[in-house]
């Protein structure tokens, strides 16, 4: 194995060490979704504030009714009604009952709701003044959700490191907090290196290639959490590079960039990370993606890519998702790993660990989960990982696999910390 190549495990733990939480900020709760909260959220009241009914019907004294029997209904007055934010405030008697709708407070006393389809109305519209009639007796409770079932006040309903749910937006709502403490999307600079490069509005002459790692790149970013800032695409030339790293390290949190990282005539990438900052990695046993450099300059974070687009892109899934998670506050930052059926042969010939592009899926007939790699592994190409819901790992010490063996592989579909 190539001396400077470190395994990916060794890489992951080095980008980790270098990246920090970044501030807590607040933010309205719906926009925290999916995020990890970075504070505890405490009601300031009782959830829900008092006992309301489950349903639309009549809030009864449950021993009113205690005496029905087949074919001798209990008939009782209407003096009021409830409706959500209408109060009844009157008192209620033995004898009496109280029309009530969904959500409403149950009138105090009272101590069960029976739903209209129950009820019968035997004298008036069913409204103050009527009365009605009971075939069933209602037990104590029945109907009504008691104040406090969801938490007393005082309570922290979600708790520091917790990932928001669209649910848990709605219940930080309920306890007062409109706005949620999270950790602010890190800054994440990106550039492309490569003179051959043009924007993708331009139809390429002979030479030239549309940059697409901008585009991936940038979207990664943003699936990953962060705030993603595009510095452009830079021609191979030592200077311009250094000027765009040194704009991206001064304005960024972490920096990433495509090209120019193997050791060819004009890869400037790691030279300027050698004389500007410190390189902490720059070969990697992965493939897709073996010329990763990564150091700090000025400080920040870099994270050299290697500009073979689907490199590009398994590189950045493997380092700097993780990183940028991290700096979220995320706890997960795993991607879940299955074992599946390998369908057609794998080979690896070379000493490194590969990860395929692959398609797992669940066999109709057997059950089994397979997965299935047999498409190019080429890394120029971006379709093949576009369509791919996971990477298939060959470690280090196989050759390959053979069809029914068992290969692990790693949903890139899935959220990070996913139960399977
Ligand atoms: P490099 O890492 O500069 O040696 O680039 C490796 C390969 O990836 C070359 O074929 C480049 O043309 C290609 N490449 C580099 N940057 C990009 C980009 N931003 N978009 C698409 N392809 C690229
Ligand atoms: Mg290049």
């Amino acid at each position: 194995m190539d001396e400077h190549m470190i395994p990916l495990e060794e890489a992951r733990r080095i980008v980790l060490a270098h990246v920090a939480p970044t501030e807590v900020v607040e933010v309205d709760a719906w926009r925290a979704v999916g995020l990890p909260l970075a504070e505890d959220v405490v009601t300031d009241i009782d959830l829900s504030p008092f006992a309301n009914s489950a349903m639309d019907g009549y809030a009864v004294h449950a021993q009113d009714l205690a005496g029905v029997e087949e074919g001798a209904p209990v008939t009782l007055s209407v003096v009021g009604h409830e409706a959500a934010g209408h109060v009844f405030s009157g008192e209620v008697a033995a004898g009496e009952a109280v029309r009530i709708m969904t959500g409403a407070p149950v009138p105090p006393g009272l101590d069960a709701v029976v739903k209209y389809e129950d009820v019968t109305v035997v004298e008036g519209d069913g409204a103050e003044g009527s009365r009605v009639a009971f075939a069933t007796p209602a037990p104590v409770g029945a109907n009504i959700r008691e104040a406090g079932l969801e938490a007393r006040a005082g309570e922290a309903v979600l708790s520091a490191g917790e990932v928001l749910t669209a649910a848990g937006a709605g219940l930080a709502a309920s306890a007062g907090c409109a706005r949620v403490r999270v950790r602010r999307a890190p800054v994440v600079g990106v550039l492309s290196i490569g003179t051959e490069l043009v924007d993708p509005a331009t139809v390429p002459s002979r030479g030239q290639i549309r940059d697409a790692n901008s585009a991936a790149i940038l979207a990664a970013a943003l699936d990953a959490g962060a705030e993603p800032r595009f510095f452009g695409a830079v021609p191979d030339d030592e200077a311009e590079i250094a000027r765009a790293i040194h704009a991206m390290v001064e304005a960024c949190d972490f920096v990433v960039t495509s090209g120019g990282a193997s050791a060819g005539d004009y890869d400037y990438v790691e030279a300027i990370a050698r004389r500007e900052g410190t390189v902490l990695f720059d070969r990697i046993s992965l493939r897709p993606g073996k010329a990763i450099t990564f150091g700090l300059i000025g400080g920040t974070p870099f994270l050299g890519l290697s500009g073979n687009p689907a490199a590009a892109c398994v590189g950045f899934e493997m380092l700097a998702r993780p990183a940028i998670r991290a700096m979220r506050g995320h706890g997960a930052l795993a991607r879940p790993v299955q074992d599946a059926v390998v369908t057609s042969r794998v080979k690896k010939g070379q000493q490194r660990r590969f990860y395929d592009r692959a398609v797992v899926a669940r066999d109709a007939v057997t059950g089994a989960l397979t997965v299935d790699h047999s498409f190019s592994q080429n890394s120029a190409l971006l379709g093949t990982l576009q369509h791919a819901n996971c990477l298939l790992m060959v470690p280090e010490g196989l050759k390959g696999y053979e069809p029914g063996d068992r290969a692990a592989v790693v949903r890139i579909d899935l959220p990070e910390g996913a139960v399977l």
